[in-house]
């Protein structure tokens, strides 16, 4: 299948038309787009309602993948559902688990793009990083997906998929009529994979409404976390329409160095992120934003980056927690990570000003699953110097 679709940072509306002599995909579909393809397809509008229930749960709370193990629906009723529809997930290729029990999946979706998966297993939690886009328009320069062109954005079902695929190696689909594990090992998600989800909206909020549906995978609000590099005009969307944790790659404390990092930050500026953050709706001391800090040596980590990463959060008055991230390299990147010292000396400071300065802990290096270490072996063609400059030029315009 073709890739070379125009790509605009615009949220891309994925056609769910039932393709040629295909059947509709039932994963992804919100409860509501759900009724409609039920009705559209011979469902009477008196009975839709129920229908999308019993589905819903059996898809999203059970597991199931086959019309026939739908038990409470009538036999007849279940071969036109098979008949028409199905419940497709993307391929895993590939499963790689790290020496710190990281787990890796590689996973194909249509048209033949992959993505990447990470699971963390810690105590008494697991998280899930998922991605958002087959690669990024953006192009920050520590972060190695930014090397990569965006091929298209993911859909809803591609993105609660991932999920749904993770929670299949780990057998984590309760059986009815077990009692249900209370600490579940996929705990949390993070959209802190590949792609910027606020250039993904719509589909990254339709499958995290399913990932939170409580007939479903039932994963509480605070259990998700929305990574940005700060398009500033869909953080209040964020609150409003999904009502999860945010996370700002924020990185650096100076426009002309955030500039250099995170060129997003030319068409919104750091005051203007921040303004949008100390107005997101939700924020309380419960619900602090994380601000995360890639350290790199000499870039970013003197001192003086500390204090001023403070001024900028006491200014804005707004509840915040740092999350310092050693800078995992990747081959040809531009720059190297802070030295320990540094790190710890970055982070003391940030701790006497009162805030909580986690210094996050590598995981899965040595399968290349590290934050921006994720890009996948079908795409690994890199962007030309013409086109990251074009591309810049775009958030800029
Ligand atoms: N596009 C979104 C989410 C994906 S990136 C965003 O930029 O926020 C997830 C996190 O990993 C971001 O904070 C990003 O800045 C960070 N990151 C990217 N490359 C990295 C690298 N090489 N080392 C450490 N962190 C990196
Ligand atoms: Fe895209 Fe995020 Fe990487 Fe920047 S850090 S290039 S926004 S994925």
């Amino acid at each position: 299948m073709s890739t070379s679709a125009p790509i605009t940072q615009d949220v891309m509306t994925i056609p769910r038309k039932m393709p040629e002599g295909g059947k509709i995909n039932l994963i992804g579909l919100t409860r509501d787009q759900l009724r409609e393809v039920l009705i559209a397809n011979g469902t009477k509008e008196k009975q839709a309602k129920m229908r999308v229930g019993q589905i819903w749960q059996w898809i999203y709370q059970w597991g199931v993948r086959d019309f026939h193990e739908m038990t409470n629906l009538a036999k007849a009723y279940r071969a036109e559902l098979e008949e028409t529809f199905e419940i497709a997930l993307p391929e895993v290729v590939t499963r790689q688990v790290s020496e710190d029990g990281t787990r890796k999946y590689l996973v194909r979706i249509a048209g033949g793009h992959e993505v990447e998966v990470v699971y963390i297993p810690e105590d008494g939690r697991g998280t899930l990083c998922i991605s958002s886009q087959v690669g990024c328009t953006l192009t920050c320069s520590f972060c190695h997906t930014g090397t990569q062109k965006l091929v298209r954005n993911l859909t809803a079902g591609e993105i609660i998929g991932q999920l749904m695929v993770a929670r299949d190696d780990l057998d984590e689909w309760p059986v009815p009529g077990e009692a249900k594990d209370e600490t579940r090992l996929l705990s949390n998600i993070v959209l802190m994979g590949m792609g910027e989800p606020l250039y993904n909206f719509d589909n990254v909020r339709d499958a995290m409404k399913i990932a939170m549906d409580p007939e479903g995978i039932s994963l509480s609000r605070r259990r998700i976390t929305l990574s940005t590099s700060g398009v500033v005009p869909e953080i209040a969307r964020t609150a409003e329409e999904i009502g999860c944790l945010l996370a700002i790659s924020f990185h650096a404390t100076t426009d002309d160095v955030r500039d250099m990092l995170v060129p997003i930050n030319k068409r919104w500026k750091i005051d203007d992120l921040l303004q949008a953050l100390s107005d997101y709706p939700k924020v309380s001391n419960s619900e602090r934003i994380t601000f995360e800090y890639v350290m790199l040596d000499g870039v970013n980590d003197s001192d003086e980056d500390a204090h001023r990463l403070i001024d900028h959060i006491k200014r804005y008055n707004i509840p915040a927690k740092i999350n310092l991230i050693p800078f995992n390299e990747w081959p040809g990147a531009p720059y190297k990570r802070s030295s320990n010292n540094r790190i710890r000396a970055f982070a003391n400071i940030i701790y006497q000003a009162g805030y909580a300065s986690p210094i996050r802990k590598t995981r899965g290096e040595d399968i290349m699953a590290a934050c921006g270490q994720l890009k996948s072996a079908t795409e690994r063609a890199r962007k030309s110097r013409k086109q990251i400059e074009a591309e810049a030029g775009v958030a800029q315009g």
